[in-house]
């Protein structure tokens, strides 16, 4: 039994924790995989306030320490439901868990193109991931799909790694300026606009990325950055949601009573570190009131 129970060590989830440890209330932290969430796959990160440039992981673990150094531990496991009856039940793949309040901070998983064999090609030349990834592509020509910040960044990353680097963009770029003007000062960056993906070709592993304007470019590999998918389908109600996200109010409350939502699983209009870790506070100080 745990008065708050949050779902996901993410900079949300952390943010959460740590208000609501703050406020000497009784939290349980659960985490898959290791704490840090999507800001483990970017090297460099420099819109966080109070750092001018830090990699995500040595973010991530700064986060991890300040919990630590506050007695708030991680537990390593994954949750499979939730559900409510007077307290709600949580069911991970160890144990079973009751609380009175749970925090929702699972994120959201790379959206996939939908296309013929794309799971079949992941890593073998199909990534969702430059940190990750691109190692394998040292010297090699790769395609990003994608026009925002985060297809930006994955192009960035991958320009110094690989020998050409191609950006596919269905309609115009919709990243910052900063970015944007950082692409354009790298000459192994192509930009391809209007432009989507419809096929792939392969033998072992991905060798032709197929364009609807009749283009094919011959790459080794391809990571896709088109948005995510919000992990949500562990949540066993009647949730109220918005274009398969969360729906909460000000306050980061859903629609079900002491069910709140945080970071990059909730609607809203922008998802950045700064803006998770706010909503992990806010539902923090709600429940603190709430209690
Ligand atoms: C390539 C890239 C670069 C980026 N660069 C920047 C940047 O420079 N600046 C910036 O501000 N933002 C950046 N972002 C966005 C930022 O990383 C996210 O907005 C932020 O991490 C969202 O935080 P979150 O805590 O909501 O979710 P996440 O960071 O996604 O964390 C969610 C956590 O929940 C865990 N989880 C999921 N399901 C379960 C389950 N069932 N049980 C237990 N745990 C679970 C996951 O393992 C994960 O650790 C970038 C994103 C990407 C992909």
């Amino acid at each position: 039994m745990a008065k708050c129970v949050i779902i996901g060590a993410g900079p949300a989830g952390m943010s959460a924790a740590l208000y609501l440890k703050r406020a000497g209330i009784d939290v349980l932290l659960i985490e898959k995989d290791v704490p840090g969430g999507e800001m483990l796959k970017t090297n460099k990160i420099e819109n966080y306030l109070g750092f001018m440039e830090i990699d995500g992981g040595e973010l991530a673990l700064k986060m991890s320490a300040q919990l630590k150094n506050l007695g708030i531990s991680i537990v390593k496991d994954k949750v499979l439901k939730v559900s409510k009856e007077d307290k709600f039940k949580i069911e991970t793949e160890k144990e079973h868990l009751v609380a009175d309040y749970v925090i929702v901070a699972t994120g959201r998983v790379p959206r996939k193109l939908g296309l013929e064999d794309e799971d079949k090609l992941l890593n073998r030349g199909i990534s969702y991931c430059a940190v990750c990834d691109g190692a394998f592509y040292r010297n090699l020509d790769v395609a990003v799909i994608g026009g925002g910040d985060s297809a930006l960044t994955e192009a960035l990353y991958l320009a110094d790694l690989c020998h050409k680097v191609y950006v596919v963009v269905r309609k115009d770029l919709r990243a910052s300026d900063v970015l944007k003007s950082r692409i354009k000062a790298k000459d192994n960056i192509i930009i391809l606009k209007n432009v989507e993906v419809v096929g792939l070709d392969y033998n072992d592993s991905l060798s032709q990325v197929r364009l609807s304007d009749g283009e094919k470019l011959s790459v080794s590999g391809m990571f896709i950055a088109i948005g995510g998918v919000p992990i949500l389908d562990f949540l066993d109600f009647d949730l109220e949601t918005v274009n398969g996200y969360i729906k909460t109010n000000e306050r980061m409350e859903s629609n079900v009573k002491g069910l709140y939502a945080v970071g990059d699983v909730r609607y809203k209009d922008f998802y950045q570190i700064i803006t998770a870790a706010s909503d992990g506070a806010i539902a923090a100080l709600s429940i603190r009131e709430d209690v």
